[in-house]
């Protein structure tokens, strides 16, 4: 007997009919004597519509109703899918986050999970039930709700799997596997059998939205095996783990695209010690992160100091920025939201020289320009104007001959 936590995504609950799909699937898992608990999101896109409702209503949402509101879309897919194991003729039972008892920070719409109780998810299964925990959501030291950031039931599926000490962790979406690239964007991109903790981090924190980063890194902490499949098909999925034999490594195994940049110049700043220090201070300082960063001197000891931010920052940043350059004596501040950040990952890249620069090439050769360049151990990033964005991801998948890639 196993004990297994699967997750199933908005697409995999998304009627009444994919919710029997599901179903069908868990108990065919139990029937074989499987202890089953089961993470679900909300139902297709209904947390999208919670946001547009929350937006029609206010454009600064106070962050503890907005997780509120946002909680109560897993908790419509749990009882739904329950009911559906239920009429089917096996014992199930629904637990919100809060029920569960899964601890999280106080950071309300981006909160931490910091603990889970597994005493009531033990209770239920001792008792020959299927669990069917809420996604995304736990409660804080005020016993308010908290979420954990956009596609956060993954990393809910994660930590129970760390918790409960499962065997198996298996995620289901709507594709069969992690590909070399989003398969809806490259249709020639191929599935990996395989792929490494790091790279599945880099690519997931770099766009692919196929899981959520801080799942991976959850995994990757407490060596949990997951494995990606689709809920639509039983074709063999895609194996996230430990990086083995090095040597063999693909130099590039992914391919990915970040829509969400926004590109923001602190233009002639005096060329002076300190001043790049205060500028990021300010930013660390109010949580907004930053990524790319680029400095270029200007004529008269003057600097203009670039960087990237996530679009959801810039509402919020916007201030601060502009108080800062005031500050250090900028001249002016653009922002530019037609940019986007293509990249490639690859665990190999450390051991192929020349990598960067083949980037670069297919790039150049497609008259693509490069605006800002960001490197580190398995990745190189290009941030390009956002009309390239999908060209420059095909190029560089058929450049790097990633529709060729071996199971
Ligand atoms: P769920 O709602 O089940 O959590 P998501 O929509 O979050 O599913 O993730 C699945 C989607 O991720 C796919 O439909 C696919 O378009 C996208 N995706 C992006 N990059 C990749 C990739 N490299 N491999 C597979 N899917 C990817
Ligand atoms: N329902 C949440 C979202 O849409 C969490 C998730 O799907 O993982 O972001
Ligand atoms: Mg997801």
């Amino acid at each position: 007997m196993a004990l297994i936590v699967q997750k199933y995504g908005g697409t995999s609950v998304s009627n009444v009919e994919r919710i029997n799909n599901v179903a069908d699937r868990i108990i065919s898992e139990y029937k074989k004597g499987n202890q089953m608990v089961i993470v679900v999101s909300a139902m297709g896109d209904s947390t999208d519509k919670l946001i547009d409702l929350m937006n029609q209503i206010t454009s600064n949402p106070d962050p503890r109703e907005a997780d509120m509101l946002l909680t109560t879309g897993e908790q419509v897919s749990i009882a739904l899918l329950s009911m559906a194991i239920q009429e089917k003729g096996y014992k199930a039972i629904s637990l919100t986050g809060s029920q569960v008892r899964i601890e999280t920070n106080d950071h309300h719409n981006h909160a931490e999970i910091m603990k889970i109780d597994n005493s009531r998810i033990n209770k239920e299964l001792a008792e020959g039930k299927i669990v069917v925990i809420a996604g995304f959501q736990g409660i804080n030291s005020h016993n308010d709700f908290t979420t954990l950031g956009r596609g956060g039931s993954d990393t809910t599926a994660v930590a129970l799997a760390a918790s409960l000490k499962a065997d198996r962790c298996e995620i289901y979406s709507d594709v069969d596997g992690i590909y070399t690239t989003d398969p809806r964007m490259v249709t020639e991109a191929s599935k990996l059998d395989f792929i490494s903790y790091e790279e599945m981090l880099e690519l997931a924190s770099l766009g692919a939205k196929v899981l959520h980063p801080r799942s991976v890194e959850l995994a990757k902490f407490y060596n949990i095996k997951l494995y990606i499949a689709s809920s639509f098909n039983n074709q063999p999925g895609t194996m996230v783990g430990g990086m083995d034999n090095m040597e063999k490594k693909r130099s590039v195994t992914g391919v990915t695209v970040d829509k969400e940049q926004v590109k923001v110049t602190v233009a002639k700043v005096p060329d002076q010690p300190g001043v790049a220090g205060k500028l990021f201070t300010k930013l660390a300082d109010n949580n907004i992160n930053v990524d790319m960063i680029i400095q270029n001197l200007q004529h008269n000891s003057k600097n203009d100091i670039t960087f990237t931010l996530h679009t959801n920052d810039l509402n919020k940043g916007i201030k601060y920025i502009e108080e800062i350059a005031e500050e250090l004596g900028a001249e002016n501040v653009y922002i530019d939201e037609d940019v986007a950040k293509v990249s490639i990952v690859g665990a190999g890249m450390i051991t192929t020289p020349g990598t960067a620069a083949k980037m670069f090439n297919i790039l150049g050769e497609n008259n693509i320009n490069i605006q800002m360049i960001s490197t580190a151990d398995i990745k190189v990033s290009c941030l390009i104007e956002k009309k390239h964005a999908d060209l420059a991801v095909k190029i560089l998948h058929e450049g790097f001959e990633l529709d060729k890639i071996k199971l």
